[in-house]
């Protein structure tokens, strides 16, 4: 009697649990139409961006005009500043490979959101450190710049009129061999009356992510960077090279396989670039040979384009976020907001009274308690809901099993959409380099780095399978790029330095 309603009662609330469950979910839920569109829409993004008309994808020539061949040598420091942690790197490329020493250096958030000084001596303060704690003090390396954020690079009259040259050389250590690119010094030397060489400026054209420093937009950080050493009188640093981490992970990759012509990054934020012919480059001259396009693809849809997919809980997002209405794709896609996402989400859940028993509990209500670390390990197939279960009290959200296999469920939905709508990215640039070159069938490579894409167990399988769904006649290989930040700035400095002393020999 009793006994069986109470449970009849349990089973029909379970099952109106399961029903509001699903329908919160099913916006994330994208089909196959859903994200081929989101890939015609990146394709016609991209054509407008590369010709200069209004698109949300900036498409940004990068002066990148080949990736390595393996012959590159050289000592060199390096900086990656942008993704999960600040890094200074010291970078030897030898005959046997290359050899990485780094230090990890923290930027307080007080700093980041500061002034734009503050963090410029913030940088170079822990670069002097690294080179006391390496012993290189006095030693003047060539430096490249990873700066994870959208830049309009230049580099055309410092190269014509030969200064950038005397800077790079000054201070080089003698004895070092230069590359060989795959193009070669008799390409180059043409290119070099017409085309900068040297990505060695950047202006960076708006924050994104985590930072905000004032008086930077509208810069070039090349030029705050030196300022800051001259104010140190760190002299004997040598900035010669700027790149995006997207760009170093392509070169860094290309270093072990000529066919990486893909630069991915999912992490805190998420980007890509790739080589595309310069012919297609409406604002850089010249009509052969190819120039790697850093795509900024975090602002995609950024013109109300992504519109029809993205949730309330996507605008919630946004709405708290330090730059609203900016980034829009990245705010889907990359692990600085995965987990924010996840989070109103169970708020929401805990309004409709099927989470929590309706009681949002204070910790619920903290922004960012919720990291892509914890995504990663809440999707892992080795856990038991026990597990899950125990890492949501270590935050601090006590849950009943029934909570705690929703709470996996909302995760999942949330990654999977992610790794889906980057992989109809990733879908659109491959085709677009099939097509580029007339092929039936393109073989590639796409190098990739970004702690999501690393950490999370399933994220990379999505991408590859969405891939191979929306870009059939593209046989794509991933690579995930150890180090790419660091070594392909050190690989495109070890370039910049043998074309500066290639045009004054
Ligand atoms: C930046 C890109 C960067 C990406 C990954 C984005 O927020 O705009 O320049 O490549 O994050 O770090
Ligand atoms: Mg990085």
């Amino acid at each position: 009697g009793r006994g069986v309603a109470m449970v009849t009662a349990v089973a029909a609330r379970l099952a109106a649990h399961r029903r509001l469950l699903e329908e919160t979910l099913a916006p994330f839920r994208l089909t196959r139409e859903q994200l081929a569109a989101v890939q015609a829409q990146m394709r016609e993004a991209m054509a407008r961006g590369l010709r200069g008309e209004a698109s949300s994808l900036r498409m940004l020539p990068t002066y990148v005009r080949a990736t390595p061949d393996g012959s590159e040598r050289g000592d060199f420091l390096a900086l990656d500043l942008g993704g999960t942690n600040f890094r200074v790197l010291l970078v030897r490329v030898a005959t046997g490979g290359v050899q990485i020493s780094s230090q990890i250096y923290s930027i307080p958030e007080c700093v980041a959101q500061g002034s734009g000084q503050q963090l410029f001596d913030h940088i170079v303060d822990c670069i002097v450190d690294f080179q006391q704690k390496q012993g290189l003090s006095g030693q003047s390396l060539p430096l490249g710049f990873t700066f994870s954020f959208p830049c309009r690079q230049l580099g055309l009259d410092q190269v014509r009129d030969g200064r950038l040259g005397e800077a790079i050389l000054q201070g080089f250590p003698p004895n070092t061999l230069f590359v060989e690119w795959a193009g070669g010094p008799e390409r180059a030397s043409r290119a070099a009356s017409c085309l900068p060489l040297v990505p060695s400026q950047g202006i960076l054209l708006t924050w994104t992510k985590g930072f905000n420093a004032s008086d930077c937009e509208g810069q070039d950080v090349v030029c705050l960077l030196r300022e800051a050493i001259r104010r140190r009188q760190a002299t004997e640093l040598n900035v010669v090279a700027i790149v995006n981490d997207t760009v170093g992970t392509m070169m860094s990759c290309g270093y072990e396989d000529p066919r990486c012509e893909v630069g991915l990054i999912v992490g805190t934020g998420t980007n890509a670039c790739y080589m595309e012919e310069l012919r297609n480059v409406a604002s850089v001259a010249g009509d052969s040979g190819h120039m790697c396009i850093n795509m900024e693809w975090g602002a995609f849809g950024d013109d109300g384009s992504l519109g029809m997919l993205s949730t309330n809980f996507d605008a919630s997002v946004d709405q708290a976020s330090i730059n609203p209405g900016k980034q829009r794709f990245e705010k889907m896609i990359s692990g600085m907001y995965l987990g924010e996402i996840v989070r109103h989400v169970l708020l929401h859940l805990t309004s409709l009274g099927v989470l929590f028993r309706g009681q949002p509990t204070q910790r619920l209500q903290t922004r960012d308690i919720f990291k892509t670390k914890f995504l990663s390990e809440i999707e892992s197939d080795s856990l038991a809901l026990r597990q899950v279960r125990a890492i949501l009290e270590a935050l601090g959200l006590p849950l009943t099993s029934d909570d705690a296999l929703m709470v996996l469920e909302v995760c999942q939905a949330v990654s999977q959409r992610a790794a889906q709508l980057c992989g109809a990215g990733v879908a659109a640039v491959v085709e677009k380099i099939r097509e580029n070159r007339g092929l039936e069938e393109l073989t590639v490579s796409v190098g990739v780095d970004g702690t999501l894409y690393k950490m999370h167990p399933h994220f990379s399988s999505l991408v590859a399978a969405t891939v191979q769904e929306l870009a059939p006649r593209c046989a794509v290989t991933f690579l995930q790029s150890e180090d790419g930040s660091g070594k392909g700035a050190a690989l495109v400095t070890a370039v910049a330095c043998r074309l500066a002393q290639m045009t004054h020999v």
